[in-house]
């Protein structure tokens, strides 16, 4: 039983901005709120279909779930240490724009 397959192989998927990217792919028929779901650990991880995955504990369920379930152990969802990297943080990684750092004018 391997799911390699159908991976979309997400580099980072522990990274917040990285998760919600993946739901660009989505149809607009399906109407998610992408944002929210990637703040709770979830992104698609198939190239089709609506497949999500958490970064975390891994565990697989359908986009079109009622309630979309973390396992019991994940560290995510357990407010643990889990690697996850916020929108806020991967935005204040990016030097702002225009700001070189020339002080001899
Ligand atoms: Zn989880």
């Amino acid at each position: 039983m391997s799911c390699q397959e159908n991976n979309r192989g997400i580099r980072n998927p522990k990274s917040e901005i990285t998760r919600l990217s993946t739901f660009l792919t989505l149809p607009c028929t399906i109407r998610v709120d992408a944002i929210e779901l990637a703040a709770a650990g979830w992104y698609l991880y198939t190239r089709s279909g609506s497949n999500l995955r958490c970064f975390s504990c891994n565990v697989t369920t359908d986009l079109t779930r009622d309630r979309l379930l973390h396992s019991n152990s994940c560290r995510f969802f357990n407010g643990q240490e889990s690697g996850n990297i916020p929108i806020k943080e991967c935005l204040s990684r990016i030097p702002p724009s225009g700001d070189v750092s020339d002080e001899e004018m």
